[in-house]
């Protein structure tokens, strides 16, 4: 099989230059995706390297050899920036100059082309470095969990690993991976392997942006915009989830519904009614874990999910939000607003949950905190249900404790 080098590095060269171009142009369509503008650089620049490399013999040395290594170190630099831009981090601008400024000096050192091991090794480990910083940096961002980050890390961890591979080998295998006069089947070959890498990567990359705006348009569908819970829609979501997947432990169901809000909004106005009610939010917020689950249904009414959690935690979560909302005022021109919160409890033992069940207990159990003179905390009998919850008794007539 013979592979002709020249052609696959002037086709390295068009497609890098194609993949830059396309990140430019994704990057038009969605300014706001600047991780994208950051991705147009490498592939412009690692196109410009390839291509000197291509020119070698033809160009002097510390050119082909020299800057063509230096935009390579500022490519890799560059798509590591673009992977902290894309995870919400500033890029880092000294190291996409220095490693590239370092490395010229180095060129410029009198025998240090005729060191070709060292400079395969030291290339070599400088975009291995980058490489596996924009791994690591992608996998602290995969709590996202975009379906695209996993092929990501793939194929640069596959990558990092061919490099790896490089320097032990460097003096006994053909250039590109060593030092030895190159062969150009296997060069093409190695060269082949990069390019494949290379294409992967960038449709990764672009999959991942697309991964994230679906994903942010759907949460944008499920978020209340006056507190930034979740809405009732993404309660039917958790509910039919929930329907779906036995849970293994105990969960507990909180509906809230703050008490004579109307009078708050008739006396002050709506919008200090909205302020109450993002007062409230920050209130829940602040007294539960992190797993536990907020919504507001609608108006001023909101129910928590509080998974893997016993009837005496969910009490005292429960008590402690009752308790601060109760002490917690907002400023209104010098005067101080404030009200309180009734709160019905259910909970769910092990099992299949049947959410809309619970949530009709926990409401029993809220109407009843509101008759028994409101700012306070009912728990719905019978205090755990098991299997589907089917009562088949109307609300009123159920035993609440
Ligand atoms: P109770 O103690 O029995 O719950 O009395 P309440 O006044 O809180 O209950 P009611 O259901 O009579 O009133 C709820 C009020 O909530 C009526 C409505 O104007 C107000 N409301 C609903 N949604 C919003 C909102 O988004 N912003 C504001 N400011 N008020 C809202
Ligand atoms: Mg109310
Ligand atoms: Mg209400």
């Amino acid at each position: 099989m013979y592979i002709d080098n020249f052609t696959i590095m002037v086709g390295a060269v068009a497609a890098t230059l194609m993949f830059g171009g396309g990140f430019f142009f994704f990057w038009l369509q969605d300014r706001q995706a600047t991780w994208l503008a950051w991705w147009t650089g490498p592939f412009v620049l690692g196109a410009a390297g390839i291509a000197l490399f291509v020119a070698r013999g033809l160009i002097a040395d510390w050119i082909s050899i020299g800057l063509a290594n230096a935009l390579l170190f500022m490519a890799f630099s560059m798509v590591w920036q673009g992977a902290r831009v894309f995870v919400d981090k500033r890029p880092n601008l000294p190291s996409v100059l220095l490693p590239a400024a370092l490395w010229m000096v180095l060129c410029a050192i009198p025998g240090y082309m005729e060191l070709t091991t060292l400079r395969i090794v030291i290339a070599t480990i400088t975009i291995g470095v980058f490489s596996v910083l924009t791994a690591l940096e992608l996998r602290g961002g995969a709590a996202e969990k975009l379906p695209s980050h996993r092929a990501a890390s793939f194929v640069l961890t596959s990558f990092s690993i061919l490099l790896a591979i490089r320097i032990p080998l460097t003096g006994y295998l053909p250039f590109p991976m060593g030092d030895t006069p190159m062969a150009s089947t296997f060069l093409g070959f190695v060269n082949l392997v990069v390019l494949g890498h290379v294409g992967a990567f960038a449709m990764l990359m672009v999959s991942l942006t697309k991964e994230r705006r679906e994903a942010e348009q759907r949460n944008f569908a499920l978020l209340d915009p006056l507190t930034g819970l979740m809405n009732r829609r993404a309660f039917m979501g958790a509910a039919e989830r929930m329907a779906r997947r036995p849970a293994q432990q105990p969960m507990a169901l909180l509906v809230l519904d703050l008490d004579k809000f109307k009078q708050v909004n008739d006396r002050f106005g709506h919008e200090v009614g909205d302020r109450v009610l993002t007062g409230f939010a920050q209130v829940a917020e602040s007294r539960t874990r992190p797993s536990d689950q907020l919504f507001r249904l609608g108006g001023e009414e909101f129910c928590i999910l509080l998974p893997d959690t016993e009837l005496t935690q969910a009490l005292s979560v429960a008590e402690r939000i009752r308790e601060s909302f109760a002490l917690s005022r907002t400023d209104v021109r010098g005067l101080s607003v404030g009200t309180t919160v009734s709160i019905g409890l259910a909970m769910s033992e092990s099992g299949r949950v049947h959410l809309d069940a619970l949530l009709e207990y926990a409401d029993a159990a809220l109407y009843e905190a509101k008759a028994r003179g409101r700012n306070q905390v009912v728990v719905a009998g019978p205090t755990a249900l098991r299997g589907p919850m089917i009562d088949p008794r109307p609300i009123s007539q159920r035993r609440l404790a």
